[in-house]
């Protein structure tokens, strides 16, 4: 695609790197086939295309974002499927980044749309205040039956959005899990030392996750810890387009985790939501030009892993537990599009006597993404349903996941049990039985 940023705008490095993104683009529209919005909205404004013009317009001519172009951007998912169909190698994902960024810079939203977002940016990162939250949302949840149906809105409202927060708010949540500061010795000979991330979410709606993840790692001869101080990774401001909130998560993370590897060793840095893990490895690339935390936020994201990824090269030894169970793994976006970690959770389960069917429109988001479906309830509903669907044609007995987002997002839709991958894999290899009903 041909640019035309003026030298003075060159200078800039984040508009240099657009330049560099927005150049690799030839217009194909490959992307357009395997982009969710395009595929339910169909407006070329909705694809990764559209949205590629939308921004190369924007910055190139130095405008400040309109109405119009929000409503592009704030539809899109992030959820990569254009950057692993595209066969140019355009990286969508720092473009969109960018173009958020500017967004919250120079937008100004409706006061009820800015409030709810200062909202999600102050509560989802701090786990006491998230759990708070989520009672309370408990408690209102009989009112989400009073607010309109999503279903109904063109275009999401504050109430719409109000509604999705208390339909998607647990029932009952579990104890929390154990603290930053804690140490679980590895069984038997020590191979290996990693910090597993607590994640924010995630350590309120299910502790599970990383309990079973400890377990698994820990039966296997690597040591676990979990870092004292060590806050949200920065994804879910991150996402939001408030990078100054984002960084300096990212910073405070950077710092407890070498400290942490200078004390006493870090063979990897495990993450067990795929969201999370994304961003963690992409801190390299969000710090590049501070000239303080650049190689320090580079050798953090070289020792990020998914869980799964992990596991993998631990080459577990095959387990002898024949299950038969009939899992559908749900690929997160961030996984197999940011991560591009597609057949290791598949293997692992299979190699355990899990029978792994893959959901048809694989390539799809479920509607998750973050904050997305409080934020868009309509299109995050549209897909989960179309998920859900997919995912009943293989009749599954149980649908795993990596991303906790995907499992409460999915878990709305279905009856089926859904559980993380590493749970199936800690039962499989010694540990308890997960909640499959
Ligand atoms: S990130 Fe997902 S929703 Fe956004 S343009 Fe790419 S494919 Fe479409
Ligand atoms: S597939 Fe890649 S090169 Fe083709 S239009 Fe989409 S982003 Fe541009």
């Amino acid at each position: 695609m041909k640019t035309e940023f003026s030298k003075a705008q060159l200078a800039d490095p984040d508009i240099a790197e657009a330049n560099k993104i927005l150049r690799k683009c030839v217009h194909c529209g490959f992307c357009t086939a395997t982009c969710p919005t395009y595929v339910l909205l169909g407006d070329e404004l909705d694809s990764p295309r559209g949205r590629i013009y939308l921004i190369k317009e924007m910055l190139e001519k130095d405008q400040k974002p309109t109405q119009e172009v929000v409503k592009h951007i704030d539809r899109c998912l992030s959820c990569l499927a254009c950057m692993t169909t595209c066969p140019s190698g355009v990286n969508y994902m720092h473009l969109v980044d960018q173009a958020r960024v500017k967004i919250e810079k120079e937008y100004t939203r409706p006061l009820p749309e800015r409030l709810l977002r200062d909202v999600l940016a102050f509560v989802l990162p701090r786990p006491a205040l998230f759990r708070a939250s989520m009672i309370m949302a408990r408690l209102a949840r009989p009112l989400a039956a009073l607010l309109p149906s999503t279903r109904t809105q063109a275009s999401p409202n504050l109430l719409s959005r109000v509604k999705a927060m208390l339909t998607m708010a647990p029932t009952q949540l579990p104890p929390a899990g154990p603290a930053g500061g804690s140490v679980f010795a590895a069984i038997g000979p020590r191979r290996a030392r990693v910090a597993l991330l607590q994640g924010c979410a995630q350590q309120v709606l299910a502790p599970r996750i990383n309990d079973a993840a400890i377990r698994l790692l820990t039966r296997h001869g690597v040591e676990v810890v979990l870092v004292r101080n060590e806050q949200c990774c920065g994804a879910l401001t991150h996402h939001l387009g408030r990078d100054g909130d984002a960084l300096a998560r990212a910073k405070a993370n950077i710092s407890v985790w070498l400290g942490e590897a200078e004390r006493g060793g870090l063979d990897a840095i495990l993450v067990t939501a795929s969201g999370c893990g994304t961003v963690i490895k992409d801190y390299g690339y969000m710090l590049r030009e501070d000239a303080e935390f650049a190689a320090p936020a580079a050798k953090v994201s070289s020792l990020a892993k998914d869980i799964s990824e992990y596991v993998s090269a631990l080459e577990l030894p095959i387990s002898d537990k024949q299950s038969n169970l009939v899992v559908a793994y749900h690929s997160a976006c961030s996984l197999q599009h940011g991560q591009k970690i597609t057949q290791a959770p598949k293997e692992l389960l299979s190699k355990n006597g899990f029978v792994v069917k893959d959901i048809p429109e694989s390539h799809l988001c479920c509607g998750s993404a973050g904050t997305y479906n409080l934020l868009q309830p309509d299109i995050a509903s549209r897909l989960r349903d179309r998920k859900v669907a997919n995912i009943a044609s293989i009749k599954p007995d149980v649908i795993a996941a990596g991303n906790i987002g995907c499992m409460v997002q999915i878990a709305g839709g279905t009856d089926v049990p859904v559980v993380h991958t590493i749970e199936l894999l800690d039962w499989a290899t010694g540990g308890p039985r997960p909640g499959l009903n």
